[in-house]
């Protein structure tokens, strides 16, 4: 694993934005430096393990006709797929798949091993280096330098990262992970504006602790679609589950809302308009008397379940409670509870026409 040199092109994460970017070069015949701080985290699903859905699908299916990976991995490691909005018409289908979460990552990082032209750089990233506004690399926290003419940030929710279970906040990047403490810094002395973002997770739930029995089941599409003209083997063998909110939920959490780091006025940075937590349904469609709520297995390997619709900056002790007011959770157990992150974000805006 080669620690410092030159390269055509570096890249900082090992996302899906990162393994797109290093695929990509690595198809033009560049030499890449992909730097991440450990090599596991090569396409970790940090959030829904699932690909596409309505505004992103598109996306995907471009990506896939542009050459890039993530159609196919996705389709590889996919355990249910499903046209959503399939009763209207084409322009608002859009294809949703359900991915194995651990199969995913493994899919990437293999994908990655055998990407001639790439060498992974393990490491924290600390500043890019310039020379008389000219860019020449980049250098990690521990001193190690880079060189490149061309360095693609795909950061994520790192930047600056704090997470938020209720008023309680720390620096980190998500579950477990460490934030980029330094990059923020660097990217403003080189004269780029950040903005600020958050985003949510909602808590998963042990699989077992869940009454399936009384739940909606949601099948897959049989025949299963596809991303890239391929639908995987399995990618019709696990049905999703349907439950709601309850009246319970909403007076519980509308008493609650001073405990959560959003509406508790903790929270600056600006969330993703189409993905708001179960508190922001609440506040701002206070006259729908429930919501729908996805039940989605995070693969068939694992223990757990993903409560699409239920993310939240409540603290785990709320937490419990709420998940307990919904049919089918009434004696459900949480294994990892909901969070918020905040993180720096580049403003768009200062994109040129090259994309640079
Ligand atoms: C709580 C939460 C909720 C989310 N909800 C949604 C959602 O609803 N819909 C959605 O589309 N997306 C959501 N996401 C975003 C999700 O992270 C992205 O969809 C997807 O993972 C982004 O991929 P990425 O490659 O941009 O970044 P990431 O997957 O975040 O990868 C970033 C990579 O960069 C590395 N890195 C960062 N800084 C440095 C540095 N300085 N040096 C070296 N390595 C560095 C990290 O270690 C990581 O490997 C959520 C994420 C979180 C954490």
């Amino acid at each position: 694993m080669k620690q410092s040199g030159r390269f055509d092109v570096i890249v900082v994460g090992g996302g899906h934005a990162g393994i797109e970017a290093a695929s990509a070069a690595a198809r033009l015949g560049a030499k890449i430096a992909l730097c991440l701080p450990t090599p596991d985290k090569i396409g970790l699903m940090p959030c829904n393990p699932a690909i596409g859905g309505p505004g992103k699908s598109q996306m995907v299916f471009e990506l896939h006709a542009l050459g890039g990976v993530m159609g196919r991995l996705a389709d590889q490691t996919a355990i249910h797929a499903r046209t959503l909005n399939a009763s209207k018409g084409p322009a608002v289908q859009s294809l949703r798949v359900q991915n194995e979460r651990d199969g995913y990552a493994a899919a990437a990082q293999e994908l990655i091993a055998a990407t001639s032209g790439v060498v992974l750089v393990l490491g924290e990233v600390a500043a890019l280096q310039t020379d008389g506004g000219v860019l020449r690399g980049v250098q990690f926290t521990d001193g190690r330098s880079l060189s490149a003419p061309s360095v693609v940030l795909c950061t994520g929710t790192f930047l600056a990262g704090v997470v938020w279970y209720g008023k309680q906040q720390r620096p980190a990047g998500r579950q477990g992970e460490a934030p980029a403490r330094h990059l923020s810094n660097s990217l403003k002395a080189t004269g780029h504006t950040l903005l600020r973002f958050k985003t949510g997770t909602p808590p998963r739930i042990r699989s077992d602790s869940v009454d399936f029995s009384s739940l909606a089941v949601v099948p897959a599409d049989d025949p299963p679609g596809s991303f890239s003209g391929t639908p995987g083997k399995r990618a019709a063998s696990s049905p999703t589950w349907l439950t709601c909110t309850t009246p319970e939920t909403h007076a519980l959490i509308a008493r609650n809302l001073h405990h959560s780091a959003m509406y508790g006025g903790d929270i600056e940075g600006q969330g993703p308009r189409y993905c708001p937590s179960i508190e922001d349904k609440i506040v701002r469609f206070a006259d729908k008397e429930r919501h729908l709520l996805f039940v989605e297995p995070d693969g068939s390997d694992t223990s757990e379940v993903y409560l699409q619709g239920f993310s939240s900056s409540m603290p785990p002790i709320l937490q419990d409670d709420m998940i307990r007011t919904l049919p089918g959770f009434e004696r459900a157990t949480v294994q990892r509870y909901a969070y918020a992150v905040e993180y720096d974000a580049l403003d768009l805006v200062q994109l040129r026409v090259s994309m640079m």
